[in-house]
């Protein structure tokens, strides 16, 4: 049985209270139990309020980035070491927004993907084609070269630590949903990608979540295929209503 998550991706857009103000609104929404884990990623300054503010509630606060370097004079930059000293223990690597408007490398995400592992952070890898890959057909080799690059230094037992969100970047943010049949079909050959890499048990216990314009009205189609564990979820998530219904779509 693999591992449903929903992970909620703030973005640049909260400020504390804001922060404050919908975790106290997610408490709120919160029911007795969800069939999945629930994540919410603030942004940095954040994250240790965010953490006070859910202890004793099943919200698993994430980091939307991290350096790959370990310390030092990086100006701007925040380390695995902090993220972990403010209780953060998984971080997302990879969206497409670092890829394209901060030119984050292949190298780049293998690298703060690697030194996140060997510091016992898990990590929600993101990959994604853009519009003009899908419309060539190139899309499956854009997000295998991806994950490829990305990923495939690991050992089997560190990919344990890797939760893959796959998020076609025509999607994000967009309101445009890939159909629940072509997150199915990418999902399904990401799965058997890994399994030629690393075997068939470590790829069925790897987690796969869709981002890209998940609402509470196509949650549970797309959450019903196979091989879709869950989502990575932007806007609606800044809604707590919404973002818990999402949660509530197994
Ligand atoms: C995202 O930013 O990861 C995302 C999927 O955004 P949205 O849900 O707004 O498309």
């Amino acid at each position: 049985m693999r591992n449903k998550i929903v992970a909620g991706n703030w973005k640049m857009n909260c400020d504390l209270p804001m922060t404050q103000d919908l975790i106290s609104k997610i408490k709120r929404e919160l029911p007795g139990t969800l069939d999945c884990e629930l994540m919410i990623a603030p942004s940095h300054p954040f994250l240790y309020a965010a953490f006070n503010g859910s202890l004793d509630t099943p919200i698993e606060v994430v980091a939307q980035n991290v350096s790959q370097h370990e310390k030092g004079a990086y100006t701007g930059e925040v380390s695995i070491d902090m993220l972990q000293s403010v209780g953060v223990k998984s971080v997302i690597i990879g969206h497409s927004e670092r890829r394209d408007e901060f030119h984050e490398t292949d190298h780049d995400l293998a690298a703060k993907t690697k030194a996140a592992i060997d510091k016992g952070m898990r990590v929600i890898f993101c990959c994604g084609e853009h519009l003009e890959q899908r419309q060539g057909g190139s899309h499956f080799t854009t997000v295998t070269a991806q994950i490829e690059k990305g990923l495939f230094h690991l050992s089997n037992k560190e990919l344990k630590q890797v939760v893959l969100a796959y998020e076609p970047v025509w999607a994000i943010g967009t309101g445009e949903t890939a159909s629940p049949q072509q997150a199915q079909e990418m999902h399904a050959h990401l799965r058997s990608f890994i399994a030629d890499k690393y075997g068939d048990k470590v790829a069925q216990q790897l987690s796969i979540l869709y981002g890209g314009s998940v609402k509470p009205d196509n949650a549970v189609e797309i959450f019903a295929q196979p091989d879709v564990d869950g989502g990575l979820v932007g806007g609606a998530s800044l809604d707590a209503s919404s973002f818990i219904a999402i949660a509530k779509s197994f």
